[in-house]
């Protein structure tokens, strides 16, 4: 029989915003972390769960499924972690993850690896002493690490200010806008930048309406522009740094949207497809939660279209 996984944390609240969305809090037995900030906001961890395995069963499925998350909580929590998940509709695999987790309850037992990983960090990609505005923009659970980020600073210093942040998070319905409350708060008392964006709303939404990546549409440039606080035209990277976080659709439709501004995206094989000098740094970074190609770089006609763009911009 396959390894099963050793079972090492405990779930110690979730919290169900819709059917196929919720919040996680996990507790891992083990309590010893290194002094200070034990992880860096935007970093993720590996979660994972055993399907119940049978006597002499004849299942074909895998008896153990691992992903990683996205930490979702500030690295000044030391007990535990939290992950914003939605229940995948369509999965790939023989053994969703999200699938079988979704049937825990506080008090249940799962997998998690308590070290944390990635580079999608402000020090992994602009560098902490960067003061341009950080654009964030999330589709759906990619606000985790944004939300990370932002409740670091404030767990550091109540009164820490948050206006070179401006999240943009994209949602299908208003209940889908996982943080909002916190969002709204923080935009009120530390000066967040939040512009939620909902692609169904009903008559009642009075915010911004479509997905996450319209806010660089051409004809929408300007509005986004002054729906967080720039002049016309001030979105250019002189001023402004852009981290993506979520799936692939939203990813590749921004930093499409941007190039015509001038941002190089941060991915070698992208940069050397459209031409772009070595010596010129990366203005827009991304976090992807699935395995489509960002952008086909095969694509001779898209990819001669936005070097192009790029090339016309950086010209200016
Ligand atoms: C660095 C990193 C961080 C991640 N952080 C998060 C997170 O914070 N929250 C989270 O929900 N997922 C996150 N993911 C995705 C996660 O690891 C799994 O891929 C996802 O939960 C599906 O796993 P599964 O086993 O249930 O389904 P699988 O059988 O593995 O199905 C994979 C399919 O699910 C789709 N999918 C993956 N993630 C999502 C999503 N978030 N929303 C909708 N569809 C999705 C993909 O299109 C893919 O086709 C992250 C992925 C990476 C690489």
């Amino acid at each position: 029989m396959a390894k099963l996984l050793e079972y090492n944390a405990t779930l110690v609240a979730r919290e169900d915003l819709e059917p196929t969305l919720a919040i996680f809090r996990l507790e891992p037995d083990d309590k010893t972390r290194p002094e200070g900030p034990w992880f860096v906001p935007g970093q993720y961890m590996t979660i994972g769960m055993n399907r119940e395995v049978k006597e002499g069963e004849d299942d074909p499925r895998p008896h153990s499924v691992r992903r990683p998350m996205s930490i979702a909580s500030a690295p000044e929590d030391r007990d535990n972690v939290e992950f914003y998940i939605r229940k995948v509709g369509t999965p790939e695999s023989d053994l969703p993850l999200t699938h079988v987790m979704w049937d825990i309850k506080v008090g249940d037992r799962m997998f998690c690896r308590p070290v944390p990983v990635g580079h999608f960090t402000i020090p992994g990609t602009v560098g902490d002493d960067d003061k341009r505005l950080k654009l964030c923009v999330a589709a759906g659970t990619g606000m985790a690490p944004f939300i990370s980020i932002a409740r670091s600073r404030v767990r550091r210093d109540p009164k820490a200010r948050l206006d070179d942040i401006a999240i943009v998070h994209g949602a299908s319905y208003p209940s889908s806008l996982g943080y909002r409350e916190e969002c709204e708060a923080l935009a009120k008392t530390n000066g967040l930048r939040y512009l939620p964006a909902v692609s169904r709303p009903g008559a009642d939404w009075k915010g911004w309406k479509g997905r996450a990546e319209s806010i660089v549409e051409a004809a929408r440039l300007a509005e986004f522009e002054e729906a967080i606080g720039l002049k016309e035209g001030e979105l250019v990277p002189q001023n402004v740094a852009v981290l993506i976080c979520g799936l692939q659709g939203t990813i590749a439709n921004t930093i499409i949207g941007l190039l015509g501004r001038g941002f190089v995206p941060d991915n070698k094989k992208l940069r050397r497809a459209l031409e772009v000098d070595e010596a010129l740094p990366a203005t827009v970074f991304w976090e992807q939660y699935d395995n489509t190609p960002v952008i086909d770089v095969k694509n001779a006609e898209l990819v001669a279209d936005l070097r192009r763009q790029l090339h016309g911009a950086l010209a200016k």
